[in-house]
This record gives C-alpha cells, sequence and structure tokens, in this order.
C-alpha cells in the first residue's frame, strides 16, 4: 500500500492569497505550498482518494493522473470535498463512501454528477482493493467528522485532518498503536481553537495514542516550515 499526502494545508492553504506574514512571504519567493490536505492510497493497481480539496485538479496531475477508483469523504466542510466536480468530463465520476450525514450534505452540492453513493456507518469496516477502512467519530463541531483507520498486511495508518484531541474513547482505541498517524496540527500551539488541534496538542495526541510515527497535516499558512512533524505535499510512505 502506497500512502501520498496530496497536501497538507488548511482550508485555505499555504500561501494565503494576500498575506504578507513571513510564512506567506518565503513560500511566494520560493515557491513552496502547502495544497488542502488530501490522502492518495494507492494498492493492486486501485487508487483511492481521501477527500476530494478544491486543489484536486492540481494534486492528481502531480500524482501521475492516476484513474481514482474510489473517494473518501471525511466531512462536509468546504476544503474536504467540493473539488469533486472536477471529475467532469476527465473520468467516470467515482463511487463515494462516507458517513450518512456527509454524504447527504456534500451529495447535494454535485447534482449535475451521477455517481454511486456508498453511506458507510462509523465503526463498520468495509474493504476497498483489500484494504481494510474503518470511518471513526471525531470532535469538530458543528458537522458530523470522522477520521479514518486503514489496515493492511499487519500495517495500520490513522488520518484525522480536523478534529478537537477530545473524540470518543471507541475512536481513541482504534488509533492506538498506529504505524503511522495523520492528524490535525492547525496553529501554532499559543493559539487554542474550538474545532481544531493545535500543534502541541496534535504531538500529544500522537503520543498518547501510542503512534509509532506521526505527521501533522491541516496546517495555517503561520506554521514555519520548519517546524517539525509536518506532513509535506507529496510525500509517501509505503506499508
Ligand atoms: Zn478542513
Ligand atoms: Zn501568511
Ligand atoms: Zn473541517
Amino acid at each position: 500500500m502506497l500512502l501520498t499526502l496530496l497536501g497538507s494545508g488548511d482550508a485555505v492553504g499555504t500561501p494565503k492569497v494576500g498575506c504578507r506574514c513571513p510564512v506567506c512571504t518565503e513560500a511566494v519567493r520560493s515557491g513552496r505550498q502547502r495544497l488542502r490536505t488530501s490522502l492518495l492510497v494507492q494498492h493492486a493497481g486501485k487508487t483511492i482518494l481521501v477527500d476530494s480539496t478544491p486543489d484536486m485538479r492540481r494534486q492528481l496531475l502531480a500524482a501521475g493522473g492516476p484513474v481514482v477508483d474510489a473517494v473518501i469523504w471525511t466531512h462536509g466542510h468546504y476544503d474536504h470535498y467540493t473539488g469533486y466536480g472536477d471529475f467532469y468530463r476527465v473520468q467516470d465520476p467515482p463511487p463515494v463512501y462516507a458517513d450518512p450525514r456527509t454524504l447527504d450534505y456534500a451529495a447535494e452540492y454535485f447534482s449535475f454528477l451521477a455517481f454511486a453513493r456508498h453511506p458507510v456507518e462509523p465503526y463498520h469496516p468495509f474493504d476497498l482493493f483489500g484494504i481494510t477502512l474503518t470511518l471513526v467519530e471525531m470532535n469538530h463541531p458543528p458537522v458530523s467528522a470522522c477520521g479514518l483507520v486503514l489496515e493492511h498486511e499487519g500495517f495500520r495508518v490513522g488520518y484525522t485532518s480536523d478534529t478537537l484531541a477530545s473524540i470518543p474513547e471507541r475512536s481513541r482505541e482504534l488509533f492506538a498503536g498506529v504505524d503511522l498517524l495523520f492528524v490535525d496540527g492547525i496553529a501554532l500551539p499559543e493559539i487554542r481553537l474550538h474545532k481544531h488541534m493545535n500543534y502541541e496538542e496534535a504531538c500529544r495526541f500522537a503520543e498518547t495514542v501510542g503512534a509509532k510515527d506521526f505527521r501533522c497535516v491541516h496546517l495555517s499558512h503561520l506554521i514555519p516550515w520548519e517546524m517539525p512533524h509536518q506532513g509535506r505535499d507529496m510525500e509517501s510512505f509505503e506499508f
């Protein structure tokens, strides 16, 4: 199973349009960037896309233009599903898997596209192309938001880009001891938010669930480029 982090940025990405902060200034100067957070999962000639961001077209081009066989939506926020429309006239819009509330909400936006909708209840594992996937409830008010656990040949990977640290115990148990964790670390350590973890909380979260390795994702433009443990666009991982 090959995982590629297609983007590591938050809802606005880095650089933020019009921002003159040091991180954005350096990004504009060097061409560095963080596209919106999304993960590509490839195995046995099949491709799964976790979240279809507003940057999806560019992200798929950067990944070599794979045909996407399935999409998973974690939740119904703009930065996680609205890129799906870019499948129009490119390929058959792939089937989408999401918890029922997310699926109903986001699919309505794409009424001009015919695609298969697969509602999946959290904590009910399902199989896609030999990978076992489980949606797990997160804490990202006010929407219903899920993280994901991917399992393949004894390796387990956890993914959550939008959540507070306080998640249901059942979800925490499923993240326990994962080989790799992608975790929401949107803000600088001194900033407390109502629906996201800051960088420090993300690092502590990874430690308390016992993740063997982790990358912070969904990073805001204020996170310096040299901060350790941050996910980098197009970084890949093989399990
Ligand atoms: Zn988001
Ligand atoms: Zn900035
Ligand atoms: Zn969100």
